[in-house]
């Protein structure tokens, strides 16, 4: 088992995530996150590596887990802001309505007022009218009504005297008893009109009570939607790190995989990798400007284009010496064979890598079935061969032939 270099850059990032959200109407308890330890161990063999990248990629996936929780949690809260808006829009329009007929309501009382005010001038008119009436008799030389009566001749006289005063009176009383009559039926209206205006601001405070409830609901839940969004970037800054801890084990893997732990080659051409052949899509070479990121990065392999799920040979016998079978990184799922004397094979973007590490293999074995993991366009083989760790161009240094 061949030794390989202390991981140097000890990723060490323990970030501890606890953002809590305060007991808030609805949403169920709030998940703590999960405390992070990024590797800090001195990681010597593939193996170890190879346990820390899992370590790391099991955490990257809790995260994700907890993203989609915290997901979950926020479109909540949104659905209920905006059911809370539904409500404080609802109760603007009652609002509306219970103004408009306080308006109204204020309206008749101010007419009912104005009313009031009328009969009341013309009851006055009338009783000084009336007044008026018994002076004029007074000025006609009687003193008085009773000096009116006296002044009677006789019992007819009197009568007709009588009964002219009377209805003069009856008349002028009638006429204002009626008048206040009307008054007072006014007065009660008046009365009902300011009874039901008070029962209109009763729903108006009732309406703003609710408004306010809202309100502060609203703000409760925006609240919690923001410590969310907070909890979310924190998160995400912790898989950006996790990330690069994994770039850095990658790293420090490859590393590691530059040593062979096979005694000399096992001898013999390469076998063309694939059950099929359509064609080499790229060929091996340092200078390729990369079809996705558009930099220039050495192409470490021959890509060979192929339908999913075609099977890949074994080029040579060996030793599977790495096998990663997660999406993530450039090579995606891929493997690697030793063949000793430093010569390994390595095939990447796999669909499905069937073997395992460790497992010995005969030359065309079926060891995966193409895929388009990791950085790919599309469904291909990328084949590379490497001579003590270093990868080289498999045709031209006549590792396999391209076929006809
Ligand atoms: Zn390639």
């Amino acid at each position: 088992m061949g030794k390989v270099k202390r991981l140097t850059a000890a990723v060490a990032v323990a970030l501890a995530l606890s953002v809590g959200v305060a007991s808030l109407p609805v949403g169920e308890a709030f998940q703590p996150a999960v405390q992070v330890f990024l590797p800090t161990a001195e990681a010597s063999t593939v193996s170890d590596l190879q346990g820390e990248y899992e370590e790391l990629e099991e955490q990257l996936k809790d995260l994700e887990k907890e993203l989609e929780e915290l997901k979950d949690q926020k479109s909540s809260y949104m659905d209920q802001i905006e059911n809370y808006n539904k409500q404080l829009e609802l109760i603007e329009k009652q609002m509306e309505q219970a103004q408009e007929e306080k308006k109204q309501l204020e309206q008749q009382i101010e007419e009912a007022q104005q009313q009031i005010e009328s009969l009341t001038g013309e009851i006055d008119v009338n009783f000084e009218q009336f007044k008026q009436r018994l002076k004029a008799f007074h000025l006609q030389g009687e003193a008085s009504s009773l000096e009116l009566l006296l002044s009677a001749t006789n019992f007819t006289d009197f009568l007709t005297k009588y009964t002219v005063l009377e209805s003069i009176a009856e008349h002028d009383l009638e006429l204002m008893n009626n008048l206040k009559a009307d008054r007072e039926e006014v007065i009660a209206t008046q009365e009902k009109l300011e009874q039901s205006k008070q029962e209109v601001e009763t729903l108006e405070q009732r309406l703003e009570k609710k408004q306010k409830n809202y309100e502060s609901l609203t703000e409760d839940s925006e609240k919690a939607v923001k410590e969310l969004q907070k909890d979310e970037a924190a998160k995400k800054a912790l898989m950006e790190e996790i990330d690069k801890a994994m770039e850095e084990v990658d790293r420090q893997i490859e590393e590691a995989l530059k040593e062979s732990e096979m005694g000399d080659y096992v001898e013999g051409k390469m076998l063309w990798p694939l059950a099929s052949y359509k064609r080499i899509s790229s060929h091996f070479n340092p200078n390729r400007v990369h079809p996705i990121t558009g930099q220039i990065k050495a192409h470490t392999g021959t890509d060979i284009s192929a339908n999913r799920g075609t099977a890949i040979y074994a080029a040579n016998s060996g030793k599977v010496s790495y096998v990663r079978n997660y999406d993530g990184g450039g090579y995606g799922k891929y493997c690697i064979i030793d063949h000793g004397g430093g010569i390994m094979t390595l095939y990447a973007h796999c669909d499905d890598v069937l073997v395992e590490k460790g497992d010995t293999v005969q030359k065309g074995d079926t060891i995966a079935k193409v895929g388009m993991t990791g950085t790919a366009t599309g469904y291909h083989l990328h084949f590379e061969v490497r001579v003590d760790g270093e990868p080289v161009d498999s045709i031209a240094n006549g590792w396999i032939v391209e076929p006809n």
